[in-house]
């Protein structure tokens, strides 16, 4: 795809000069030094969406940088989405699946090339990778994209051990620091404006994959993206649409997608078909992998409202993609969301179905106020959440790795 090569200079346009020459600044220092940034799949989900678009731009910046994902079957997907839902507050895993967490990390570390200056892992799938630090010359950051403020104690404390070898940790949000031994930074993630996800498109775009999915043109849409994940709440999207129609007609659309290292999707999938049978309105897509990113921007600009009713959340990159497209968005106060949507200013936060109804019938009664919402919400979002300051905030973390006082200003 074309939209993968775009050049750092292409950002002038949307967030000025002076901060894309800040970036080729700092970019200079890393010369020399090659980020390896390992994760579980190359696509599906927010993580694989950031490194898609990060990726091409360091190493446009002139910072080597290289992308590897690690192995592993459906067994070992099963265990890790326990241990993502564990970080989350859910239940903890058992002795078997410890076992089998263990057996695929071995067999990861024999077989995972670890080459970069500084080893760059993702989330928990690939933790154990931090069992070669001994043996190699390089930096280890751990990024965690979960929100773990509550996380489940004991897969807490079974992770911890291997997070305390990494020489820092990464957190989206304030509220997920945890105690921990090494240093921890804050940085939240980001959209590319200029992917095939977030351009602009024109009216014609939108109205085709509309025509696609068999949506209408001439009826509200009210759409969440997600992945088929219990967390994201798809269930309780249903029945606060279902209070909305009582007031006013509109479409519900849920978009999602499979993630290869989600194994749970399907299973979502078809409890919400026998939840949504027998009502027209509500339409449950799968989105064509082929054409995935141009679709979802359709259907997010194609949208009266965005709703995201997660009941847990990292970061929420589907809020930040609507907000970009200046879409009134109806959010649950969860996660990274609140930092993203302040209530009343640039869209409305929920904390129940009823609550998401309310808002959602607030918007769809009034397109002035979602629009001056969508208009803020798209601001809010130019200012703290796009790619460029981003990128600005890793290679300074990269950096004070290196740094013997140990002082960095994010
Ligand atoms: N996504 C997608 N197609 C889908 C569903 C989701 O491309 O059918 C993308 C979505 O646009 C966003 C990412 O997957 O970029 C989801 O990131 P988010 O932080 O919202 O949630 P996560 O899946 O990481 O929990």
């Amino acid at each position: 795809m074309t939209d993968l090569h775009k050049k750092i200079e292409d950002y002038i346009p949307i967030v000025g000069q002076e901060k894309v020459e800040e970036l080729k600044l700092i970019a200079q220092k890393l010369k020399g030094k090659t980020i390896q940034s390992i994760n579980s799949t190359a696509v599906g989900g927010g993580v694989a969406e950031i490194l898609s678009r990060m990726v091409p731009l360091l190493n446009n910046l002139g910072v080597d940088t290289k992308w590897d994902v690690i192995k592993g079957d459906l067994e070992f997907f099963g265990v890790t989405k326990k241990i993502h839902n564990a970080l989350h507050g859910g239940k903890g895993i058992t002795k078997k699946d410890v076992n089998i967490f263990l057996e695929t990390s071995r067999l990861n570390l024999e077989r995972t090339p670890l080459y970069g200056d500084i080893i760059f892992v993702h989330d928990p799938q690939p933790i154990a990778l931090i069992g070669k630090k001994s043996t190699l010359d390089s930096k280890w950051i751990w990024r965690c994209h979960v929100d773990v403020s509550q996380p489940n104690k004991s897969v807490w404390n079974f992770l911890k051990k291997y997070i305390e070898k990494y020489d820092a940790t990464v957190f989206s949000a304030p509220a997920f620091s945890q105690k921990l031994k090494v240093k921890q930074f804050m940085i939240c993630p980001s959209i590319d404006p200029l992917s095939e996800k977030n351009r602009d498109l024109t009216d014609v775009d939108v109205s085709s994959v509309l025509k696609k999915y068999g949506l209408p043109h001439n009826v509200p849409l009210v759409t969440q993206v997600s992945r088929y994940d219990r967390l994201k709440d798809p269930a309780g999207v249903i029945d606060a649409y279902k209070l909305v129609r009582k007031y006013i007609n509109c479409h519900l659309v849920l978009a999602g997608s499979h993630a290869s290292d989600d194994p749970e999707g399907s299973e979502v999938l078809a409890e919400i078909r026998e939840k949504a049978k027998g009502d027209p309105q509500i339409h449950l897509l799968v989105v064509d992998p082929k054409t995935n990113d141009f679709d979802v921007n359709a259907l997010q600009r194609g949208s009266a409202v965005v709703i995201q009713k997660s009941l847990r959340e990292g970061f929420a990159l589907t809020v930040t993609e609507a907000l970009w497209k200046a879409r009134p968005v109806v959010a649950s106060a969860v996660g990274g969301i609140p930092l993203q949507i302040a209530h009343k200013y640039s869209g409305l936060l929920c904390h129940s179905i009823e609550g998401a109804a309310l808002h959602i019938k607030q918007f769809l009664h009034n397109p002035a106020y979602a629009k001056k919402l969508g208009t803020n919400g798209k601001e809010h979002i130019r200012q703290n959440y796009l790619l460029t300051r981003h990128l600005r905030e890793y290679m300074l973390l990269f950096l004070s790795l290196y740094n013997k006082e140990d002082i960095v200003y994010l």
